[in-house]
């Protein structure tokens, strides 16, 4: 069946963790997302020396869209229009596409939190510090975004820590501190070349 990998197919390939090359048998089993979701039945080379997996076969691409999307956490919340307008403009000049503008920005922002201890710690600097006029206008503009589980997790942890300050209020502070926030920058810009 053409394109379509049997089990017991070997390649070889580079194993980081053996440090050189080596060959992997094809087989169907769990692969672990770096979110921490578990996507059965993907058909993945493994490693024959430490068991590892070195590569995804195509016919598998499809069964982890679906197991991310299906993982991706909804978040409804308001911001006022001009805000909504600024995420626009903004992932147009990035992207070259305005829908989706605020998740974009959004999870650039969590991303940036993620990334290490100390950009965790200078974001919520900057968001308990925070001061803008937008941020006192009326939320007229619904928006519902989805976020995978591992950035659902940070936002939690941002509410956690930013106590007394609203999720709604905390999605629309990430979206004015992007504007000056260098390593919220620099996510949004890896996320439009990816
Ligand atoms: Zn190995």
């Amino acid at each position: 069946m053409n394109g379509i990998i049997l089990p017991g197919e070997k390649i070889e390939a580079e194993c980081d963790c053996c440090g050189e090359f080596v060959t992997a048998t094809y087989d169907y089993g769990k692969l672990v997302l770096q979110s921490g979701v578990t996507v059965d039945k993907v058909m993945r080379a493994v490693c024959d020396v430490c068991g590892e997996v070195l590569e995804v076969a195509h016919q598998s691409v499809h069964r982890i869209s679906e197991a991310k999307r299906k993982s991706y956490v909804k978040k409804n919340f308001r911001l006022p229009q001009p805000l909504k307008d600024y995420a626009e403009v903004k992932a147009l000049e990035l992207t070259g596409e305005a829908r989706g503008a605020v998740e974009f920005l959004v999870r650039a922002g969590l991303r940036a939190s993620q990334r290490s201890v100390r950009s965790h710690k200078a974001l919520l600097a900057r968001l308990s510090s925070l001061q803008d006029p937008i941020l006192s206008l009326p939320g007229d503009s619904p928006e519902t975004i989805l976020l995978p589980q591992d950035l659902s997790r940070e936002m939690a942890s941002l509410q956690k820590e930013l106590h007394g300050v609203s999720q709604s209020d905390i999605f629309r502070r990430l979206l004015v501190a992007s504007e000056q926030e260098p390593i919220i920058q620099k996510e949004m810009k890896s996320a439009a070349r990816a």
